[in-house]
């Protein structure tokens, strides 16, 4: 726990340190080495322990959680920034921030190593704890391990035994890390009979279980059926008649629509044909009546110049009359 909270203090301060720019991602000697020595400064390794009385009651734990707490608020007391954790901790916060961290945890990591870190962290139990030996042994090297099971130190390390987990804590607590790690495998809730780790139990319940309630695949053709997953072929073979009804039924209503359809679709032709049937007609009393009065035109035409040829006609005659009387004469 004092580890990975050093490794966090360390890679946010970092972050702090070069402001929210995280285009500005370099993490230099320049900008580490300084930070870390503040770091272990505020470990204040040889000062942690208020246990004067040296009761039985005192709680180790309550002072290491005092150094906890230091390393929360180091990122913004080393960089002299108060309340952008709070920033941090803000849902809407830049998820480049977020974004960062894994790469910049990564980085730090090789400046504050995995060998270092878990050290500094024992010394600091060994510091808090160093008069009711609660969080580990008496001797001063707690590397009291013996073939014997019976004479080894409960306090030795020891690797979580299961897959996945990287956790290492004193044998003595290794129950205490049973009940909480999300790499154990445990039963499944609806006794499938799996055991799955726990932090996936809930994905297993949801998506997986053979055990886990699923809907009939026709619940669209009617069938309401909820069985277990591990059923539902079964339940297609049981209920084959049932299904096969709803099916056809459900084909029955499709075809009275399709009738309704296609009745509708009859009678639109038929009123199409009949609108087609009388513009035909309407265009062709048109074109004989555009015809007629081109007809009138011309004959007015003609019976206009019929007129002036009369006319003229009628001069004519008149001139030769006048002629043939004077030549009587
Ligand atoms: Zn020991
Ligand atoms: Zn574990
Ligand atoms: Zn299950
Ligand atoms: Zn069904």
């Amino acid at each position: 726990m004092l580890s990975n909270a050093m490794l966090d203090a360390l890679s946010l301060a970092t972050l702090y340190a070069n402001g929210n720019n995280t285009k500005n991602n370099e993490v230099t000697d320049a900008l580490v080495l300084p930070l870390k020595s503040k770091l272990v400064d505020i470990l204040d390794i040889g000062n942690n322990s208020d246990n004067v009385d040296q009761s039985e009651e005192y709680d180790p734990m309550a002072d290491i959680n005092k150094v906890k707490d230091r390393l929360t608020s180091f990122a913004e007391d080393s960089v002299g920034q108060p309340g952008m954790l709070q920033h941090l901790l803000n849902p809407d916060v830049d998820y480049n921030i977020y974004a960062a961290m894994p790469r910049r945890k990564e980085l730090i990591g090789t400046y504050f190593t995995q060998k270092e870190r878990p050290n500094l962290a024992r010394l600091l139990v060994k510091d808090v704890d160093r008069y009711s030996y609660k969080l580990h042994c008496s001797t001063d090297s707690c590397s009291c391990n013996d073939d014997n099971e019976e004479n080894a130190c409960v306090f030795r390390l020891v690797p979580c035994p299961y897959e996945g987990c990287e956790d290492r804590f004193s044998w003595k607590y290794r129950e205490q890390h049973d009940i909480d790690c999300q790499y154990k495998p445990v039963p499944c809730p609806n006794d499938c009979g799996m055991d799955i780790p726990r932090r996936d139990v809930h994905i297993h319940v949801r998506d997986r279980c053979r055990l886990r309630a699923a809907a009939c695949p026709l619940s669209s053709f009617g069938c309401t059926s909820v069985v277990q997953a591990q059923d539902v072929t079964s339940h297609l073979n049981e209920n084959a008649d049932k299904h096969f009804m709803l099916i056809a039924n459900r084909m029955a209503e499709y075809q009275t629509v399709m009738k309704d359809q296609s009745n509708r679709i009859r009678m639109l032709e038929e009123k199409n044909e009949k609108l087609e049937r009388e513009l035909k007609q309407k265009t062709v009393q048109l074109q004989s009546k555009n015809e007629a009065k081109a007809v009138a035109n011309d004959v007015k035409k003609l019976s206009k110049r019929l007129a002036s040829l009369e006319g003229t006609c009628k001069t004519q005659f008149k001139k030769i009359e006048v002629d043939r009387r004077n030549h009587k004469k």
